[in-house]
């Protein structure tokens, strides 16, 4: 196993362990909970346009013929406090990978991630680019840039909960 790989399970490992401590806390925290709710519609949202604008079957088309373009270093590039947020979202943290040399995070029936990095949402390939057409994407892009700031805003209150309720580093 390399050193990306074994800091990413490091960090699956931190968010599990947090979410078992305060996951709960978190959602019944009025302000915490708010912003978690509000990221569920959010990602609700983009779903619901990743699916029928047709995105979704055409990556998932693509998973089972050419391969996915989900590739390792993306996954390895997940922190704890975006896995923790997808713990909140109730996504489960796989303990290991479906497909060596994927993504850790892809599985048989796509991403098994509820909340994803910009550039998980925010790439098509050029296949997918012709299809959809400008106005479809555009549409995509403006859900995904709600979707995303309701991300930075949940996770920069999460930070400011865990400084003033001085969680340590290693939990
Ligand atoms: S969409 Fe999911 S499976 Fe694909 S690269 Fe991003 S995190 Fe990995």
């Amino acid at each position: 196993m390399g050193e990306a790989e074994k800091n990413l399970k490091k960090q699956i490992e931190r968010a599990s362990l947090l979410d078992a401590r305060l996951g709960a806390v978190c959602i019944e925290d009025p302000a915490l909970g708010g912003l978690i709710r509000e990221l569920c519609r959010q990602v609700r949202r983009t779903d619901s346009l990743m699916l029928s604008s047709g995105v979704a079957a055409a990556c998932a088309g693509c998973a089972k013929t050419r391969g996915s373009c989900c590739f390792r270093e993306m996954g390895e590039s997940y922190g704890f406090l975006q896995l923790f947020v997808n713990r909140l979202l109730g996504a489960e943290l796989p303990p290991k990978s479906d497909f060596s040399g994927s993504c850790f995070f892809v599985g048989e029936k796509g991403c098994r991630l509820k909340v994803r990095h910009s550039f998980c949402l925010n790439y098509f390939c050029p296949d997918l680019t012709t299809t959809l057409g400008d106005e479809t994407l555009l549409d995509i892009q403006r859900q995904v840039g709600k979707q995303l700031l309701a991300g930075w805003e949940l996770e920069r209150a999460l930070s400011r909960f865990f400084t003033s309720h001085s969680i340590p580093e290693h939990l």
